[in-house]
């Protein structure tokens, strides 16, 4: 597990922020009828047009800035020329590198009017991955992340993908820990301060279970229900989560007012 200063954590946070305002970009030109790789051109564009690097394109033969997965994709889908449709989902998640540092943050939107079933399941994913940072406090473990997340889901019946996982956040994209979105109580690695983690819960309307598709790269639901994901940068500071990341951008863009970051933000104002 490698322990952060605070001068990493500000560059880390740069990244997370370059992030931040590429998903509030994509808020507002995500709309029916446009195609995921229009956003993925404007989305590395703006990365590089702020002397960042697109911590995806090229990551293990990855081919694009983002990674953009509809409905029952679940994520690592690849950016296509198939128009959105009204009442689609769309995962977004994103990476930066600037000055040797990752962040690395996951929205789902929603495109036009989308059925009230799966909006429950947007937001209760979204809930879920605050309940994770709840428990990322000082001396807690890493399993207190997951269980966190896993007991909210559980209440709503919906299934949370094994394979893939939350991790470690730095000069690499994908560091120790890892943080998977279930597990038990008290086990797993303590909690220092100066860890920074991405966790990232992905959620299925049904069964949990995933398969790969054939583009080698996209997971999808194996029952083709719908799946969401949210993902945050968070730090330990002083004992307390402090988020990096943030979703503000993408509210602002659709007009959403929303408060559920704010207990996570005491170090950086
Ligand atoms: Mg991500
Ligand atoms: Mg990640």
């Amino acid at each position: 597990m490698i322990l952060k200063d605070i001068d990493e954590i500000k560059k880390i946070r740069n990244s997370a922020q370059l992030v931040s305002k590429t998903l509030g970009i994509m808020a507002k030109e995500i709309k029916p009828g446009i195609t995921s790789l229009y956003l993925d051109k404007i989305a590395e564009e703006f990365i590089r047009d702020n002397n960042a690097i697109p911590g995806f394109k090229g990551y293990n033969n990855f081919p694009n800035t983002l990674c953009i997965s509809v409905n029952n994709q679940v994520v690592h889908g690849i950016p296509c020329n198939k128009p959105l449709d009204d009442g689609d989902i769309i995962s977004i998640d994103c990476g930066v590198i600037n000055e040797g540092y990752y962040g690395d943050h996951a929205y789902t939107f929603e495109v036009g009017e989308v059925d009230k079933n799966i909006k429950e399941l947007l937001d209760v994913t979204k809930k879920s991955l605050y309940q994770g940072i709840d428990a990322m406090i000082e001396n807690n473990r890493i399993g207190d992340i997951g269980n966190a997340i896993q007991n909210y889901i559980n209440l709503h019946g919906y299934g949370i993908v094994r394979e893939l996982v939350g991790h470690g956040l730095g000069k690499n994209l994908h560091e120790e820990p890892e943080v998977p979105n279930y597990g038990k109580k008290g086990t797993g690695k303590i909690i220092k301060n100066g860890l920074v983690l991405a966790i990232e819960p992905m959620v299925n309307m049904g069964t949990e279970k995933i398969s790969l598709d054939t583009d080698g790269w996209t997971i999808v639901t194996l029952d083709g229900k719908s799946s969401a994901h949210f993902e945050h940068d968070i730090a330990l500071i002083n004992g307390k989560p402090e988020i990096l990341s943030t979703f503000d951008f993408i509210y602002d863009a659709l007009g959403i007012k929303s408060d559920e970051e704010k207990r996570f933000k005491n170090f950086f104002i």
